[in-house]
């Protein structure tokens, strides 16, 4: 039986406060803190999981450092990703807005070795609180809107949803490889 690697780049970007570190501890080291530390310097945190029989996907989830407000990154960070999580915090409507401008910022700096869009998910997280500023519908109609591949709730606190998006995410990767 021929076995294969796979190693993906995916960035994790969005606002700041929205749940991205928590995201990506959730995931990569099932762990969630209630304290709040702005990630400084670039960050990826490397995930190592046997996707079938046959295939193993490492993972580098990169975090991104404390630049959220320019609501840009540099080339250098999008380089050769091959997936991306947008996350938004569902009782800030701001950060839901931001989500356009996040995914303009993507598609204009990075794409597939096949000139294809690079797969994004959008993730509404902090769904464990009750007041949503953004109702259901209308993040699905955002999601259809802005081409995402789709989109989940989310709750690292709760650790809902966290495994299942990235699994979405990395189907997507997959299918297209
Ligand atoms: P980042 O700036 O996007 O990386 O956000 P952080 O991961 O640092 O999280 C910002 C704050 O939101 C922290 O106080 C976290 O504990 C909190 N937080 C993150 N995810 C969730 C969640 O799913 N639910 C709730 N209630 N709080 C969360
Ligand atoms: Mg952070």
């Amino acid at each position: 039986m021929q076995c294969r690697e796979h190693l993906f780049k995916i960035l994790v970007i969005g606002d700041g406060k929205v749940g991205k570190t928590s995201i990506v501890n959730r995931y990569a080291n099932d762990k969630f803190s209630k304290d709040y530390r702005m990630t400084v310097g670039v960050d990826f945190t490397m995930k190592v999981v046997q996707w079938s029989d046959t295939d193993t996907v490492r993972l580098q989830l990169w975090d991104i450092a404390g630049q959220e407000r320019f609501i840009s990154m540099t080339r250098i960070y999008y380089k050769e990703a091959s997936g991306c999580v947008v996350a938004f915090d569902v009782t800030n409507f701001n950060s839901f807005c931001s989500c356009i401008n996040w995914k303009k910022d993507l598609d204009s700096k990075a794409m597939l070795p096949s000139g294809a869009l690079v797969p994004c998910i959008l993730l509404a997280n902090k769904c464990d609180l009750t007041d949503w500023a953004v109702t259901k519908e209308r993040i699905e109609q955002f999601s259809q809107e802005h081409g995402f591949i789709g989109w989940m709730e989310t709750s690292a606190k709760d650790n809902k949803n966290i495994s299942e998006s990235v699994r979405y995410l990395v189907d997507h990767i997959m299918m297209s490889h």
